[in-house]
């Protein structure tokens, strides 16, 4: 509550004459610790047959697993491998923008402007 008032106070004391603080504007990145990995299982009719299993990222790298695409629209993901001081965990964002504006399960779409619904992705990974 103290954080949020002095918050305030400064976005007051900016919009009278200062450079308007840019904080509404920058999205923070994405980060996903879900996403779906496909798999094989054996069909009941013999042979395999693939299939999408949601798991953490964490577990899906410790697994080597390849293929991932987003739980929620089904678009292409990407594994980021960055590490900062303090150990980021493994996680994935959307390779495309647009899916991730889309999209119900992103951090991204609740920042997007657009006003519309989240939906599948254009290009999903089956
Ligand atoms: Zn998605």
């Amino acid at each position: 509550m103290l954080q949020h008032s002095t918050e305030q106070q400064s976005r007051t004391t900016t919009a009278r004459g200062k450079k308007l603080m840019a904080t509404k504007t920058v999205t923070p990145p994405e980060k996903l610790y879900e996403c779906e990995v496909k798999r094989r299982r054996v069909r009941a009719g013999g042979g395999y047959e693939p299939f999408w299993k949601v798991k953490t990222v964490a577990e899906a790298v410790v697994d080597g697993d390849t293929e991932f695409r987003c739980k929620d629209c089904h678009g292409a993901l990407k594994l980021a491998k960055r590490q900062s001081a303090e150990g980021t965990k493994a996680h994935v964002e959307h390779k495309s923008k647009t899916d991730a504006e889309y999209c119900a399960g992103s951090t991204v779409f609740k920042e997007a402007a657009h006003g519309s619904a989240p939906r599948l992705s254009a290009n999903p990974v089956v």
